[in-house]
């Protein structure tokens, strides 16, 4: 699928026999790889079970060695080479993660250039200096703090970001001067498949980018239980997030966990109306609503509550909905769970009084996985969607009269990805960014991920953070040393 002259995903996608890198380890079976668009089968690739896992730490284990002391300056001409391949081979990727994942082509793209952007950051942090002094506090002393690689680290990943969420992870280890054992979602391989091989032709020697498909707990519970294997990186449900950092803790690993979200969106009066709307469907119906920063619930004030609700329900029934490569606004569901999910939710906001204002349900002409875009007005706190990650195009509007009052509403949850609020009083804008117990607070605004910033959730939506510098951390261990001079 990379070859010049060739339109290659058809070619590769065609072939039964599997996408390079697919048979790196010891084979177990195969896994189906289907269209969420029609069902319709894409490719099949091998999976691995225990024996693939471990051979996998196996090969990192030994590449850990070299790897680590590689120059740093070696590193980042081979990470630059794969930001140089993902950015020519967008339009295939692209159209692969279309194949798999069922996202609209745009939002494809546009994941292709936010997962490059990664490579091409930490290619660039690969060469900072990763020595630190310290002001001695004991007589005739120097002191050092040397960053150093962890070892091999195992990296777990979602379906609804198939590429961005390998290289946020995998960029950063490997700059960091790790090898890594990679785990994508099994309904996702093909993302990751194609990332492997050009990680490969970027030049990373045998055994650093390791990636193993297969049966998820048989896997990642293999590396959860492997010594060797000294930081873990997840990225997905808050109750998966659970169970694996329960398997860490008898080898005391290093844990990045990025899980779920429920993200408020308050709209106080006095905000700009048209861009609190253009914002909120963005921050809603964005990678079909699957999406870990999602606005799970809405706040409105009282003054423009019932102007805001008609004005969302116009602007979601002006969205389209479609197969990912005709590029609408909205792509069919990853799975029937993921749509068993959004349908539960509105049954459950209706019977407890909320009102429909446009959507519902799913769009049986268009297949069984099509969500059309849900509007609920009224929706009380004890519904479930108000505390439940949907992860589907259904938004939830309530109405609210104080900010203390919106403040505690917001706050009253176990999540704390992301939080956005939209008003134009700088004092009631800086009250609100203080008082929200959130990893990140967009305001006046919905897109605020990139490389350069550390995205990341408090309270039960995670652990460390991702991308900027800080994205290293877990990767590295601090040395400490203390040598006599005099
Ligand atoms: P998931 O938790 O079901 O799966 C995530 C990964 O864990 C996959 O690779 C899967 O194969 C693996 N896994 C599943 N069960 C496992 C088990 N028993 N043992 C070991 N590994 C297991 O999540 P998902 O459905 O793929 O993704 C959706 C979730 O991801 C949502 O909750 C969303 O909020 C979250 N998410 C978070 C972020 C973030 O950065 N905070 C980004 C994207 C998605």
């Amino acid at each position: 699928m990379f070859d010049d002259h060739r339109s290659p995903l058809e070619d590769r996608l065609a072939d039964p026999g599997l996408l390079p890198g697919a048979g790196d380890f010891p084979a177990a079976g195969r896994l189906a790889v289907r269209d969420p668009a029609n069902g319709a089968l894409v490719a099949q690739v091998a999976i691995s079970d225990e024996n693939g896992a471990r051979a996998a730490v196996d090969a990192a284990q030994a590449a850990f060695g070299d790897w680590s002391t590689t120059l740093p300056q070696n590193r980042a001409a081979i990470l630059h080479r794969w930001h140089a391949l993902l950015t020519e081979a967008k339009e295939d990727l692209a159209r692969i993660m279309v194949a798999e994942q069922g996202k609209p082509i745009s939002e494809a793209r546009g994941e292709i250039d936010y997962a490059a952007s990664f490579v091409q950051f930490y290619a660039e942090e690969a060469l900072r200096p990763n020595i630190e002094g310290v002001t001695s506090h004991l007589p005739d002393a120097e002191m050092e703090l040397w960053r150093e690689p962890v070892g091999v680290a195992a990296l777990v990943t979602p379906w609804n970001f198939p590429c961005a969420m390998i290289t946020r992870k995998a960029a950063a280890a490997l700059a960091a001067g790790c090898t890594v054992v990679i785990h994508p979602s099994a309904e996702t391989p093909l993302s990751a498949l194609a990332l492997a091989e050009l990680a490969r032709r970027a030049g990373f020697p045998d055994g650093v980018v390791n990636t193993v498909i297969g049966d998820a707990a048989t896997i990642v519970g293999e590396w959860t239980a492997d010594t060797r294997v000294r930081a873990l990186s997840f990225t997905g449900s808050t109750e998966v997030g659970r169970l694996l950092y329960r398997q860490s803790a008898d080898t005391v690993k290093r844990l990045v966990m990025e899980l779920g979200g429920h993200a408020p969106f308050i709209v106080f009066e006095g905000a700009d109306l048209d861009r609190a709307v253009a914002e909120g469907i963005k921050a809603k119906f964005a990678t079909s609503g699957q999406d870990c920063l999602g606005a799970n619930r809405f706040y409105v004030q009282d003054a423009i509550y019932d102007e805001f609700c008609a004005r969302f329900a116009r602007a979601t029934e002006a969205l389209s909905l479609g197969a990912g490569m005709q590029d609408p606004d909205i792509g069919p569901l990853i799975h029937d769970r993921q749509v068993a999910k959004s349908q539960a939710h509105v049954d459950d906001a209706l019977e407890r009084g909320a009102r429909l204002l446009t959507g519902g349900g799913i769009d049986a002409e268009l297949g069984p996985l099509f969500f059309r875009p849900t509007v609920l007005a009224d929706v009380p706190d004890d519904a479930a969607i108000m505390s439940e990650e949907t992860f589907g195009p259904v938004a939830a509007i309530s109405r609210f009269t104080t900010e203390e009052e919106v403040t505690a509403r917001a706050n009253a949850s176990e999540y704390g990805l992301v939080a956005y609020v939209h008003s134009m009083d700088p004092r009631q804008i800086y009250r609100m960014t203080r008082a929200l117990q959130y990893g990140m607070v967009a305001v006046n605004r919905t897109k605020v991920t990139g490389a350069p910033i550390p995205f990341g959730g408090m309270k039960q939506s995670g652990l460390g953070r991702e991308g900027a510098r800080q994205g290293l951390e877990a990767f590295t261990e601090i040395k400490y040393i203390c040598r006599n001079w005099a």
